[in-house]
């Protein structure tokens, strides 16, 4: 393998963006993409489904965590949605929003946008060479040089878009992260999964309600009862506990937050948008009716079943035959209801990771690390994480196309 002007460890999402900017804005530069996997852009292929959430219609700093906003805006606005559009349009890739805002291609299919990313990199001249795990970089006088057991081989610039730690066997190990902090960088101080599933104890409801998905709201409460971040939507019981979008986007939170604190709190919320006082006065006025039947309008039958159990209410009571605690027991169940979470799923099954570099050693107009000047660094490996809707793509193309662009221009400079 000859050597190469720059060379891109990680040939993923970010990888690939920065890698075909880089041969586009240096035509004729040699760019050489080395990844450790076997099959390549598994987690393209996996995402959203096997459909691939390209991008979310509106993407702004608070939809992600990690470094601080103004630092992953600075870097979201270089290459927007618009423009995310129209290079996906430009390579062969049609999106189409779907209800909630998030893009999808219009094929439907992971495979089509993982297609036309590597069709577009070959046209831009770069090189990919896989398997080729990096297992360790050199500092030269000028430049770097990248080793495996596949041998050796030096570039003047180097892009680390090796990922995070999330589902592991597709090739992001988090060895990426032993690499950066050879070359100077630190990491946070933490690094978890995140858009993860969490798990509840054995014989938990939730566990034997395995597929049953209904709207709800969730609450990560400090053990004071502060707030420290809601989200709402599908909650999906599961046989370890819990899943869905709602769950995923505050899994962050709260494994960050009980990390530190163990009084946090899980609450979740199983009829979003009413408060315990309305529900508490819509139990007082159910009196002729049945307590299940006025539940069962709105939840599916045997979750309120479960909920009422929990509350310690026989699910044959009728409105009037309601005690007051009894009623103030199932408001506190249907509404605030503590989740006794027990743990996450882990990397393995985490869609993306929480922690990495931190932004602030990098010239974000470049993703330039400050610390070694002709080292990039682009994707997951940084620490910025988003919720769930194509907002860690979105991070991913943004980042690699800043530091694809800013590598090239060095090249030509
Ligand atoms: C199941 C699942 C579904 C998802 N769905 C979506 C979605 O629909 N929308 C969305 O926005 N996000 C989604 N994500 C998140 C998204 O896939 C990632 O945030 C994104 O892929 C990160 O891009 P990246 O290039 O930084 O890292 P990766 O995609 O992880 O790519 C890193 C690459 O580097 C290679 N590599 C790692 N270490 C080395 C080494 N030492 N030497 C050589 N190569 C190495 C790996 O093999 C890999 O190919 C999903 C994630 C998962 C797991």
């Amino acid at each position: 393998m000859g050597d190469a002007d720059v060379l891109i460890i990680g040939a993923g999402a970010a990888g690939l963006m920065a890698a075909i900017w880089a041969a586009r804005t240096a035509p004729g530069a040699e760019v050489l993409a080395l990844d450790s996997a076997r099959k390549l852009g598994a987690k393209i292929l996996v995402s959203g489904g096997g459909r691939c959430n390209v991008t979310h219609e509106r993407v702004m700093e608070r939809d992600f965590a990690g470094s601080s906003p103004h630092a992953i805006r600075k870097v979201l606005r270089r290459f927007d949605v618009r423009d995310t559009i129209t290079f996906f349009q430009e390579i062969g890739v049609r999106l189409k929003r779907e209800e909630t805002g998030k893009l999808f291609p219009t094929t439907d299919s992971a495979r089509s946008v993982l297609t036309k990313l590597l069709a577009a990199a070959t046209e831009a001249g770069v090189r990919i060479a896989h398997p080729r795990r990096v297992e360790s970089v050199k500092v030269k006088p000028v430049g770097f040089e990248v080793e495996g057991n596949w041998g050796q081989v030096s570039a003047r610039h180097l892009v680390l878009a090796t990922g995070g730690k999330s589902l592991p066997k597709s090739g992001s190990d988090g060895h990426g992260y032993e690499i950066a902090r050879t070359l100077d960088h630190s990491l946070t101080p933490r690094i978890f999964p995140a858009l993860v599933p969490l798990t509840l104890p054995p014989g938990h409801f939730c566990r034997e309600l395995s597929g049953i998905a209904v709207p709800a709201s969730l609450e990560v409460q400090n053990a004071m009862g502060r707030r420290l971040a809601a989200f709402s939507g599908s909650t999906l019981c599961t046989h370890f506990g819990l899943s869905g979008p709602s769950v995923l986007d505050i899994s962050r939170y709260y494994v960050d937050a009980k990390a530190t604190d163990p009084g946090t709190r899980l609450v979740i919320n199983w009829l979003p948008g009413k408060s315990g006082q309305e529900v508490d006065a819509e139990l007082q006025g159910r009196g002729k009716l049945k307590v299940l039947k006025h539940l069962t309008k709105v939840l599916p039958d045997r979750l309120a079943e479960a909920l009422m159990q929990a509350a310690g209410v026989s699910t044959e009571v009728y409105g009037h035959g309601l005690t007051r605690p009894q009623r103030l027991s199932l408001t506190k169940i249907l509404t605030r209801m503590e989740l006794p979470v027990t743990g996450d799923r882990g990397f393995g099954f985490a869609e993306v990771t929480a922690g990495g570099v931190p932004l602030g050693e990098l010239h974000l107009d470049t993703m330039e690390s400050r610390a070694r000047p002709g080292l990039f660094l682009c994707g997951e490996i940084c620490d910025v994480d988003g919720r769930i809707g194509g907002f860690n793509f979105q991070w991913a193309w943004a980042s690699g196309y800043v530091a694809g662009v800013a590598v090239g221009r060095k090249l030509q400079g």
